[in-house]
């Protein structure tokens, strides 16, 4: 890990890499997703600059604070949370880099403890609602299922949804998770209207496989790349944490999929910064 730049972190974009993938319930393989998403970001094949203006070769406003590795019990849980708490209670503005979506919950619960509920942008294939899969609470198709019985999201907002089950479904009307299902979505009469604090979970299994295939789950008839930086790029709100999960570069091919993960963490962490002032 490297030390916390002159300064603090006010303000700042932080990069945080969470290489956890014990909660996924059918590959591992997403704990080894952040180095690999970075190596990516800084492989000299495209320039540094973000579609939003940032720059990502010299901002003095990014900090990168490398990887760690955590397990996926209570206790690993409780450790990620305080990683991101010693960020957040700084001022910066986690981004962080899974990681199977497991970890989302803590991540959360850290930043809603420091700016009270946050409205989440959630891009996913898959709403992540269940009560519980094979036994496990903490499951990566559980963290939004936790996340809202805490109390810990105003909205939900869910886009890229083409999973709805009728157990998912129940969660959705318990909850009034606003979902946007892929078979009806217009990406151009989408606005995300969030309110500030805001966070954005970005499950690379939102997109179609065709543009990212190094995934553990498999949904074919997803949101393509740029449809996915148009909504992103919408935002107005200030965000005060992202993550991207759900890399597996054990099914990527030629690294296409961490170069997305890589295009992921220059617009998203772009739009933090662009709309860091922001209400
Ligand atoms: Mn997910
Ligand atoms: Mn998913």
């Amino acid at each position: 890990m490297t030390a916390p730049p002159a300064g603090g972190l006010r303000d700042k974009l932080v990069l945080l890499g969470i290489c956890s993938d014990a909660n996924s319930s059918f590959l591992r393989g997403t704990a080894e997703a952040p180095p690999l998403i970075r190596a990516a970001l800084y492989n000299g094949s495209s320039n540094l600059t973000s579609e939003t203006g940032v720059c990502f070769a010299d901002d003095p406003r990014i900090a990168d604070l490398g990887d760690t590795p955590f397990g996926g019990d209570d206790r690993a849980f409780a450790a990620i949370e305080r990683h991101v708490v010693s960020v957040a209670g700084e001022g910066g503005l986690p981004l962080v880099l899974g990681g199977d979506h497991a970890i989302t919950y803590p991540v959360v619960r850290a930043l809603a403890r420091q700016h009270g509920p946050l409205d989440i942008l959630h891009f996913d294939a898959h709403p992540d609602l269940y009560d519980e899969l094979d036994g496990n609470r903490l499951s990566h198709a559980c963290p939004f299922a936790r996340i809202m019985e805490e109390g810990l999201a105003r909205r939900l907002v869910q886009v890229g949804i083409r999973t709805l089950n009728a157990p998912q479904r129940a969660q959705v009307e318990r909850f009034a998770v606003e979902v946007h299902e892929m078979r009806s979505f217009d990406v151009s009469a989408f606005e995300p209207d969030l309110t500030a604090p805001a966070y954005v979970s970005f499950d690379m299994d939102a997109l179609d496989p065709a543009f990212a295939p190094g995934v553990s789950h498999f949904e074919p008839g997803g949101l393509s790349t740029r449809d996915a930086l148009t909504i992103i790029h919408r935002l107005r709100v200030r965000v005060v944490g992202a993550d991207i999960v759900e890399y597996n570069p054990r099914n990527d091919l030629r690294e296409m999929t961490a170069m997305v993960g890589a295009k992921l963490v220059t617009e998203i962490g772009g739009v933090m910064l662009r709309n860091a002032k922001a209400l």
